[in-house]
């Protein structure tokens, strides 16, 4: 089933999270029976993310460095079948533009398809570490937009090659990303909403938003969003902090701010025990007051850790 149907066919603001494939090397399993806790809250829909090839420096005996590329967390399409499979949730694969040709694409495009795939999350993606500034591939999408699009014309029939005769419809429902403060490289939030209703415009059907910590921040957007005349459902993302570490990675990663009642617990805490406590707190307040404000669904970013949004989820559904 779509997402979409999900959201609406629901009485209750609904439970989703994200997860990472495993380091490459590393067991699927194992993954999955961490996660398996986090399906007693009924998730309609997970999503999978999607890891563009980085860059590695690998040394030589005559000391000579050789670049080299390669995919850390292969295997999204693979965990997609598994979900179904084992825990019979729709799985949201990420698709990004970066690192892929408009054929490429489609091949994935297909293969999801082919073992039943409803629903995928349209992005952009981010430059590999090494790069300062995205770039798309040669015969590739620079924005999510045309990503979009391409994916909308396949629900329409209409594949890269095929110009007159119309193919098998596809029929993915197509969510997007949304920041309520603002994707770190547009120039304002309302260039940054017009760019958003292109991608409205070329098909999607649905917002998730970047991780905040402040609700004020999502009410704000929902009422620019609205205002802009973009009608589709806006799923917050949320991410219980759960290490020392994110009080400074999670900002300048994500260009988010923390807001001043929580900055002034964080700083009170000396382990990541600590920092995990007032993480989960702090969720859990976002996380009743959403759903009070009546959020569609509350997505959570878990990194493939279910321990801290287990333990929000049990207060909050
Ligand atoms: P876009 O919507 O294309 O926007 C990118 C920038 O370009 C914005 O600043 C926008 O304002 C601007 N822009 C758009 N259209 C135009 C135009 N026509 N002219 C000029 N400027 C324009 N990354 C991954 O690598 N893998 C993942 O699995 C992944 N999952 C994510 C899930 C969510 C919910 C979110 C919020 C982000 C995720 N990301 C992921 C990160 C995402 O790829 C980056 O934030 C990326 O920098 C932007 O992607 P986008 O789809 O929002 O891009």
């Amino acid at each position: 089933m779509k997402v979409t149907e999900f959201i609406a066919k629901a009485d209750r603001t609904l439970f989703s999270f994200e997860i990472l494939p495993p380091l490459k090397g590393q067991s699927l399993k194992a993954m999955l029976e961490g996660i398996s806790p986090l399906m007693e809250f009924n998730p309609p829909f997970v999503d999978v993310t999607y890891h563009r090839e980085e860059y590695i420096f690998r040394k030589h005996e005559n000391g000579h460095m050789q670049k080299v590329s390669t995919q850390k967390r292969p295997g999204t399409v693979g965990i997609c079948a598994a979900l179904i499979n084992r825990f019979h949730v729709e799985p949201v694969p990420h698709i990004l533009c970066g690192g892929f040709t408009m054929e490429e694409t489609e091949n994935v495009l297909i293969d999801l398809e082919f073992i039943g795939v409803k629903n995928v999350l349209a992005l952009r993606g981010d430059a590999p570490k090494a790069e300062g500034r995205f770039t798309p591939e040669d015969g590739g999408h620079s924005y999510a937009w045309q990503l979009v699009q391409q994916i909308h014309n396949m629900n329409r029939g209409i594949y890269l090659h095929d110009e007159t005769e119309i193919g098998f419809q596809t029929d993915f429902c197509i969510g997007v990303a949304g920041y309520p403060e603002k994707h770190f490289e547009a120039p304002s939030l309302t260039l940054d909403l017009k760019h958003l209703k292109a991608k409205v415009e070329a098909g999607a059907e649905y917002i998730v938003t970047q991780m905040f910590f402040d609700n004020q921040r999502y009410f704000q957007f929902v009422k620019m969003v609205r205002e802009a005349g973009i009608e589709i459902p806006i799923i917050p993302g949320l991410k219980p902090i759960t290490t020392l570490s994110q009080i400074k990675n999670l900002p300048r990663i994500f260009y988010l701010d923390f807001p001043k009642e929580l900055m002034v617990e964080l700083e009170k805490c000396k382990t990541n025990a600590d920092v995990k406590q007032v993480g989960i707190e702090w969720a859990i307040h976002q996380s009743k007051e959403l759903i009070q404000a009546g959020a569609p669904s509350l997505h959570y970013y878990t990194m493939s850790k279910a321990d801290a949004t287990y333990r929000v989820a049990k207060e909050v559904f």
